[in-house]
């Protein structure tokens, strides 16, 4: 059965077309769910910080009832599910899940852009490259401590920090939070966007990584746009990496969704 938990919508500001075009897309393509999780606000100490990379505070109702209105609309034709990306954040996790709580969102999946976060000067965009290993250290560390707070279902593209340091020590330190994945089980997202734009994810030495200890896996299409959920070569070219390492991937009923 197809599905897809990773599609952003415009309020990101980096995603286009409207919401309704990304179900109808999903409907076409065969989809048997689709999960919106867009990128969602994320809360900043004391100061008037933006992402302008996500949806504001302020959007946030828009997003849900629209997802929800969605929902309805189309539940002959599909499952909709109502999530959030959403990075962990320790110094602001608790209120930023105050903030979720009343929303009672299906899901939300854990997309840690940022080693330490967006507001403190010893933090780092996890994407750069980098050669230090106390970055892959705390990466490492904080996406497990997120991981063991118990809300995320799925960790999207977890290769993405980019370290070009020692093949030994990434391969070390990776195998920690795999281990640290499979012993909660919560599956590793295969990214989609990744293969499609030659991001640097997937990286090709953690899913070898991920195979041996055995990891369960997802394909998440991180959808920007509408059209990327009919892209069915991306797909099996997903489909098909994993599959030549022996990674299977997890069934849609076999998913286990956290409440948020
Ligand atoms: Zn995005
Ligand atoms: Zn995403």
């Amino acid at each position: 059965m197809k599905y897809n938990l990773h599609t952003h919508t415009k309020r990101c500001n980096h995603a286009q077309g409207e919401d309704r075009e990304y179900v109808e897309a999903a409907i076409k393509a065969g989809f048997k769910a689709l999960g919106f999780s867009d990128h969602c606000p994320q809360f900043f100490p004391g100061t008037e910080y933006y992402s302008y990379f996500r949806m504001r505070p302020g959007e946030f109702d828009g997003y849900v009832n629209s997802v929800r209105d969605l929902k309805k609309e189309y539940e002959k034709d599909i499952e909709i599910l109502l999530g959030i990306e959403a990075e962990y954040y320790p110094k602001t996790y608790d209120r930023f899940m105050e903030f979720m709580k009343p929303y009672k969102l299906d899901y939300m999946i854990m997309g840690q852009h940022f080693v330490g976060n967006e507001f403190d000067k010893d933090s780092f965009y996890a994407p750069r490259p980098n050669l230090d290993e106390s970055l892959l250290d705390r990466y490492v560390e904080q996406v497990c401590e997120g991981l063991r707070r118990g809300a995320f279902t799925y960790i999207a593209h977890p290769d993405i920090l980019y370290y070009k340091g020692d093949p030994g020590y990434y391969r070390d330190k990776m195998a920690e939070l795999c281990v640290c994945a499979k012993e909660l089980h919560i599956p590793l997202e295969y990214n989609l966007l990744g293969v499609k734009n030659n991001k640097g994810y997937p990286k090709p030495e953690f899913w070898k990584l991920a195979s041996e200890i055995g990891n369960s896996v997802v394909i998440g299409y991180d959808a920007h746009t509408p059209e990327a959920l009919l892209d069915d070569d991306a797909f099996f070219q997903c489909a098909l990496n994993l599959n030549a390492m022996e990674l299977p991937l997890t069934e849609y009923s076999n998913l286990k969704f956290r409440k948020v």
